[in-house]
């Protein structure tokens, strides 16, 4: 490995799921501190190879200065009414506050009437040690994270298809592929590195072919060989589509069928009837391109990018279920250059899947609805029985609130007054709910005013750990500078209030939380792997120090990592075979009409990352899209009498926004996209005074039903001059 300098430490990008490694450089202060002053790509880190983005290049702009110091939470705070400013108080008082008002609200009204909602961009160990408390001590599955607003739909079509949660693919696999089928993702902007690896491959592959289903003409479709600008949500008809020009062309590969799969026959009857002219028909794709693009996709090698389009969706399992069913019936999976490859939103989405950190999962992959699973962890954590029903999703524990039915939310290091659909609703349940904690590095959120309880958080550059990136490679996180002012670690403070909430809920017992670092959770966290489809049993800290970052599965004994999965067909079902997903076209949740006639989109800008926390204090990430606004198709700016520029209320059945409009070539008449980064501190100058709440004041809590991912992807709006 490439040697460090003085003051340099080597860590991980926090900012999306590619998970590149980066070098921090730091410098002594005057007063003998440690501060942050540059940070470069890590030339030996198999994500990047050296290479950064612009936000992963800024991290350390993000993590110094003077705005920034405004924006970190420093001392933990405290209010025991509601309208009162809260008041700076010690740790202890507040951590005995919290573990205090958990107990009392759980004594009285029961373990379920609590819940946690936690986030991807925490680590592994913090994941580890939250999930535990909610299921292992209060006695309750309502603990949930953010990654539900994003990757859940992805978990869901692994599971359907191939038996368990694990994408079979790697970043290598760019290198190889004869066709890269991208639909519903833009990594141009979302996943720049893997993006500049994919450019690469197809400089040294000029017959590469790249298709792009999206709705947009986005940067990554602009580029790509052919670009099928689907209608939103009618991604299943493009697929089933596809596969019925691979039937009817003699393209499936009938001896990978028979042999290694089951169920194809029930999808051929439902798919007979998607010809591509019916398609066509419904997703606006011309018929020429359908057939193109099946044929491509079944020559292959095939390997397919997917994210948010697919996933934020009320038929998201299925989507992701209908791009599998097409590798599976081409065979283009199990083989290097092929495979069904879903893109992490979030930095940590992955582990705190692999953790069971979520409402409707158990740590190692375990299933909670199976009994022989939640035995097994129940004794590796030493406690009688674990909580039998699934626990509340991210959506489900805001309505609770909001209905009185759940009392108390932790929320920590996300922003569901931000972040979560259907704003209004949201913003009721925070204020109706008894008892609110929020635990993050950031004080000026649009969550912090509810909060009764902040507890500050570190945050990336102060926190040692690991996280898990979307080739299943994980790599340690390290700190490079002491936490801001009285910042604590948020696997410490969760250890912290547990111990606590003990003493009253389990007294005179042996702790469950006896870590004294981050190492010793993640070596539990390990125990629990060991013998399923994630087994990371041959890991260590040391060894991930020795060699640098590593997939799973690694179990004891491995010869090393494991580069790509499924390479002898048998899959993770219990009998090995694959499952054909026999799932039909749902159309959008919510229609346009004459009413709320154009089809609102959400998304990422290329320089900004989620609510603004971190990449809202660095000037020069501004410099790309430097203010809000509204992307329309030209003709439609022209038809609503607007010009450029001009201010237009944006509204569908759950709020209204004002933002100025801009003409844009990517997007087709009839669509408007806004970026899902601006919140209220850029939406300043609504009409009244008015506090505007971000696009999902617009967005549709209507989530899919196998998931629970809500569909952030699609809403009916009307559009109409300010
Ligand atoms: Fe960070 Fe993602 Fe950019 Fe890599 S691609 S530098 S992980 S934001």
């Amino acid at each position: 490995m490439t040697p460090l300098r003085p003051g340099e430490v080597r860590s991980t990008c926090c900012y999306c799921g590619v998970g590149c490694g980066v070098i921090v450089e730091t410098q002594e202060t005057a007063r003998g501190a440690r501060e942050i002053t540059g940070v470069r790509g890590d030339p030996d880190h198999p994500a990047n190879f050296g290479r950064l983005c612009s936000k992963g290049a800024s991290l350390h702009l993000s993590a110094t200065g003077h705005r920034y110091e405004q924006t970190r939470a420093a001392h933990p705070e405290m209010r025991i009414e509601r309208g009162e400013q809260r008041r700076r108080i010690s740790w202890d008082e507040a951590l005995a506050h919290v573990a205090g008002r958990f107990a009392e609200i759980v004594r009285k009204h029961g373990s379920d009437s609590v819940g946690l909602y936690i986030s991807g961009q925490l680590l592994t160990e913090d994941y580890y040690v939250f999930n535990k408390l909610a299921k292992g001590l209060l006695g309750t599955n309502n603990i949930d994270s953010n990654s539900r607003l994003c990757m859940s739909s992805a978990v869901s079509g692994y599971k359907l298809t191939l038996g368990a949660d694990a994408p079979p693919c790697s970043y290598d696999d760019l290198d190889h592929a004869g066709t890269v089928f991208i639909a519903g993702a833009n990594p141009a902007f979302a996943h720049p590195i893997l993006y500049r690896r994919l450019e690469d491959a197809r400089a040294a592959n000029p017959a590469m072919r790249v298709i792009v289903a999206d709705p947009r003409r986005t940067d990554s479709a602009s580029d790509a060989t052919l670009h099928l600008p689907i209608a939103p949500g009618t991604d299943i008809a493009l697929f089933h589509a596809m596969l019925h020009v691979m039937l009817w062309e003699g393209l499936v590969d009938r001896s990978f069928i028979e042999a290694h799969t089951e169920g194809f026959d029930a999808l051929r009857d439902t798919v007979r009837d998607m010809t591509p002219a019916i398609a066509s028909g419904l997703c606006g794709v011309p018929t020429d391109d359908i057939v193109t693009a099946a044929r491509w996709f079944a020559t292959g090698p095939t390997l397919s990018l997917y994210c948010q389009g697919l996933n934020q969706s009320a038929s998201g399992s299925a989507k992701n279920a209908a791009l599998i069913n097409l590798h599976l019936a081409s065979a283009q999976i199990g083989k290097r250059g092929a495979g069904p490859f879903s893109l992490t939103g979030q930095p940590n989405a992955m582990g705190g899947r692999e953790v069971g950190g979520m409402a409707t999962m158990l740590s190692g992959h375990r299933d909670i609805n199976s009994a022989a699973d939640r035995d097994e962890i129940a004794r590796l954590w030493g406690v009688d029985a674990l909580p039998a029903t699934a626990g509340k999703t991210a959506v489900e524990m805001f309505d609770s609130l909001a209905d009185g039915s759940l009392k108390a939310v932790w929320i920590v290091c996300t922003n569901p007054a931000q972040s979560m659909p259907n704003q209004s609703l949201v913003r009721q349940a925070l204020k109706r709910a008894e008892f609110v904690v929020l635990q993050d590095a950031y004080a000026n959120t649009a969550t912090a005013p509810f909060a009764d309880v902040l507890l500050p958080a570190t945050t990336w550059g102060e926190k040692e750990g690991t996280v898990t990136n979307s080739e299943r490679r994980i790599s340690r996180v390290r700190a490079a500078r002491a936490p801001y002012g009285e910042a604590r670690d948020d696997w410490r403070i969760a250890v912290d209030v547990a111990r606590r909430l003990e003493a009253q809920l389990r007294p005179a017992q042996p702790s469950l939380f006896s870590y004294r670092t981050p190492e010793a959770v993640w070596n539990e966290h390990r125990a629990t792997t060991i013998g399923r489809d994630l087994d990371i049993g041959g890991l260590s800290y040391a060894l991930l120090e020795a060699q640098g970052p590593q997939q799973w599965p690694y179990p004891a004994g491995a010869a090393g990592a494991t580069e790509r999965l499924y390479l002898d067909h048998r899959f993770a079902t219990r009998d090995g075979r694959a499952r054909f997903a026999n799932v039909s076209y749902q159309p959008v949740a919510e229609a346009v009409d004459a009413r709320h006639p154009f089809a609102l989109t959400t998304g990422r800008l290329r320089d900004q990352w989620h609510g603004m926390s971190r990449t809202g204090t660095v000037e020069k990430l501004f410099s790309h899209m430097p203010e809000p606004c509204v992307e329309l198709n030209a003709r439609d700016i022209e038809r609503l009498g607007l010009d450029e520029g001009a201010l237009a209320h944006l509204t569908s059945r759950r709020g209204s926004i004002v933002m100025p409009v801009k003409s844009s070539e990517a997007m087709q008449p009839g669509q408007a996209f806004v970026a899902m980064h601006w919140g209220e501190e850029f939406l300043g100058g609504q009409p009244g005074g008015r506090v505007a709440h971000g696009v999902n004041s617009l967005t549709t809590g209507v989530y899919d039903p196998v998931s629970r991912q809500p569909e952030l992807k699609h809403a009916a709006i009307r559009i109409m001059k300010a």
